[in-house]
């Protein structure tokens, strides 16, 4: 079969449902980037490349992520390694580390804290902007922890620790100005992890008690023996958990709280403050 890479993307596309899938896909077949499609759609594919691309296509098909497919995702202004071991980053939660960066003044050097680290996506993403910031960065999978510390080595990133263990069990009692966690929380029972791309993913790193609140209890719970007077802890949640998250900060004694929406209006992400000195 003979195919030029304008034709062979329209193919992929009326297949896959998704015209960035095929892109990313045919893109990665070749080792090119994605805006060499575009100057090149009349360029004929060689035999390899075209069967290359349908293996590619099949497993898109079967329901596997983009992501995982070609090891990558991109996340703020890293390029980051991705694998079956880390959940996928999602754009919603650069919305945290906006958020964490507010609190975080680039002139000064403070401790961070990020939980459950995955591929590392927040701990570099804030590493990355406050280079003065000393990150410390925790997941219990010493697999998902290896590819982080691939991340912040590609990166250049060296004001980044890693720790594995679950939550704070591998932490000292050095006290840190901001705590930052992507921790899971969808409810246990929830039929979309049955579905699309959450199938594929680490299900420690998506469902978290019957009411997908049991990882941010203990975060909740804990982050205050790990917290300055006056520091920051902050969280993404699910949409419908905004109330329930300020709930929890309240009652562990946080101040100043708030809930912030992402792109899309939907509760996302709360924030409390652990009460300064009253002095
Ligand atoms: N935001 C993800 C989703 O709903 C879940 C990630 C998480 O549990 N931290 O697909």
């Amino acid at each position: 079969m003979k195919a030029d890479v304008r034709s062979a993307l329209a193919e992929a596309t009326r297949r896959l449902g998704d015209r960035i899938d095929a892109e990313v896909l045919l893109a990665y077949a070749l080792n090119k980037p994605r805006s060499w499609l575009f100057a090149h759609a009349d360029d004929e594919l060689v035999p390899e490349h075209l069967s290359a691309y349908a293996v590619l296509i099949e497993q898109r098909e079967a329901g596997e992520p983009v992501a995982y497919i070609t090891g990558r995702r991109g996340f703020w202004s890293l390029d980051l390694e991705v694998t079956p071991e880390t959940l996928i980053p999602r754009p919603e939660t650069e919305l945290l580390v906006e958020q964490a960066l507010e609190h975080l003044p680039p002139d000064k050097s403070c401790r961070v804290l990020d939980l459950g680290t995955g591929s590392g996506a927040i701990a570099l993403a804030i590493a990355c902007e406050r280079p003065r910031a000393q990150v410390i960065a925790t997941d219990v999978s010493a697999d998902t922890l290896a590819v982080a510390q691939r991340n912040a080595r590609r990166h250049h990133l060296a004001n980044i620790g890693f720790l594995q263990g679950d939550w704070f069990m591998p932490l000292d009692s050095c006290p840190f100005d901001v705590i930052v966690s992507n921790p899971p929380y969808i409810e246990s029972g929830d039929p979309h992890l049955q579905q699309g791309d959450l199938r594929f993913e680490p299900i420690r790193a998506l469902a978290s008690g019957s009411d997908g609140l049991d990882a941010i209890r203990r975060i909740v719970r804990d982050a205050a023996l790990h917290l300055v007077p006056g520091g920051w802890l902050l969280f993404e949640h699910g949409w419908n958990q905004g109330e329930a998250a300020r709930e929890l900060l309240h009652h562990a004694g946080f101040v100043e709280l708030s809930t912030m929406c992402d792109l899309e209006q939907r509760d996302r992400v709360s924030a409390g403050r652990w009460p300064p000195c009253a002095d």
